[in-house]
């Protein structure tokens, strides 16, 4: 990708200028810190699979740049450039490779090695069989331009709204890519015999942006990783490990914007609170991990049919609140009479043994008097209790709003 030579002398006789000198060496070092980072990266933050392909990746870079560095242990030009080009394929390939398992892309191929193998083929057709200086030095830069825009897009379109750290990832590699492409451009109007001008004129270009395209990229994609590690403690932070619904810390997070949002635009919220009945029973009878199991099952019940922004969340052992924003206190209860039914309804299989469940319900909306949600929730808590203490699955309403209820619509819902 990187030819620092004058390789148009019949015999191999290597002419690097003192400066693609030095820039090579800092590209081998620099490429060997970056593996380093994304090994530990790797080994510390989860083992992302991604983040291995990228160790790999610049360790291939830094032994391409070591090659490049020493032509003299290849016993012709041929073997060295072949060398060099096998190892800056690799980076290419394991570049964008790590780019499809970050976003788990589908629209590339999982194996892309059969496709370096074919332009390998081309190198070695350009280098051995049919020696052209333009084509074989144009061809690594030509796919590295071209694994880089693939990679940008990669990048920017697996989510609707890319985070602040894709979007600079995805510019540098937009960036690095269209740069690689000038140099390919550059290298291949040297034409079949090397034309020197444009070869200077290839290295100047090829040896000036290399540097900050490799380091941009590196770097952003390490900002990348770590935007991603943060923003999955986050998730682990506000998500039950079991059902996987949020928990009281993500019910208080993203409430809290329901309620603000309310607030501001006077669009109705209401709550849902539900608890198992009998619970305590499936774990005597069938021990903890089926009762597991049921928490599974009826989390999945509450989960099917919920809206967008409908905010699920398990607050306690087998208690559950389901907010529901813009939605009046009629339609609310109609909600939970009807998960009340599909509950009780839907029969699990525990140990070979069909259980059915039953839940009780209770339900309240945002009213004028409220400071937060948690001021609603209390409200739907004791309407639950209620709905316990009255026998078990069924659905009550806070006893502020029921009355309210009394002489409207509300009655015969609640009745
Ligand atoms: P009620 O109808 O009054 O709600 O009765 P209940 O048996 O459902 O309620 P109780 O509060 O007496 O018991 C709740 C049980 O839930 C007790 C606790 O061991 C169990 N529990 C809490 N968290 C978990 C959990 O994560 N897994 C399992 N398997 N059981 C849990
Ligand atoms: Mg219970
Ligand atoms: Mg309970």
């Amino acid at each position: 990708m990187h030819n620092g030579f004058n390789t148009q002398a019949a015999t191999f006789r290597p002419q690097m200028t003192s400066q693609v000198y030095y820039i090579i060496v800092a590209m081998m070092l620099a490429s060997a810190t970056l593996s380093a980072i994304f090994f530990i990266a790797w080994k510390t933050m989860g083992e992302k699979r991604y983040a291995l392909s990228w160790s790999v990746a610049f360790l291939a870079a830094t032994l391409q740049w070591f090659f490049n560095l020493q032509p003299k242990l290849f016993p012709s030009f041929e073997v060295y450039w072949l060398t060099v080009n096998a190892f800056a394929l690799a980076v290419i390939t394991l570049g964008i490779r790590g780019h499809c398992q970050r976003t788990r892309c589908q629209y590339l191929p999982g194996n892309l090695w059969p496709y370096a193998g074919l332009l390998y083929a081309a190198v070695v057709w350009a280098t051995v069989i049919e020696p052209n200086v333009g084509l074989r030095t144009a061809l690594i830069p030509a796919a590295a331009c071209l694994s880089l825009l693939l990679s940008a897009i990669i990048v920017l379109r697996h989510r609707d709204v890319p985070r602040p750290a894709e979007w600079a990832a995805g510019t540098s590699l937009v960036l690095f890519g269209i740069s690689q492409g000038i140099a390919a451009g550059m290298a291949a109007m040297q034409g079949p015999t090397g034309d020197i001008t444009y070869q200077a004129l290839y290295l100047n270009f090829n040896f000036m942006t290399l540097p900050a395209g490799y380091m941009a990229t590196g770097m952003f994609v390490i900002f990348m990783l770590a935007s991603d590690i943060s923003i999955d403690m986050k998730e682990i932070a506000i998500r039950d490990q079991l059902t996987g619904v949020l928990n009281r810390r993500g019910l208080g997070e993203q409430g809290a914007q329901a309620y603000a949002s309310s607030r501001r635009t006077g669009r109705p919220v209401s709550v849902v609170m539900t608890d198992i009945d009998r619970f305590k029973t499936i774990n005597d009878d069938f021990g903890h991990a089926c009762g597991d199991d049921a928490l599974v099952h009826f989390s999945k019940l509450l989960i099917e049919g919920r809206r967008a922004e409908d905010i699920l969340a398990r607050v306690g052992g087998e208690e559950f609140a389901l907010i529901l924003p813009g939605t009046p206190l009629e339609r609310a209860l109609e909600i939970a009479d009807r998960l009340r039914t599909k509950i009780e309804a839907k029969e699990m299989m525990v140990n070979g043994v069909a259980v059915n469940m039953t839940a009780s319900f209770g339900v309240a909306a945002i009213s004028a008097k409220d400071t937060c949600l948690s001021d609603t929730i209390t409200r739907a808590d004791r309407a639950l209790y209620r709905s316990k203490r009255a026998g078990r699955n069924q659905v009550d309403l806070d006893s502020s709003q029921k009355m309210l209820a009394e002489d409207g619509t509300l009655k015969s819902i609640v009745s």
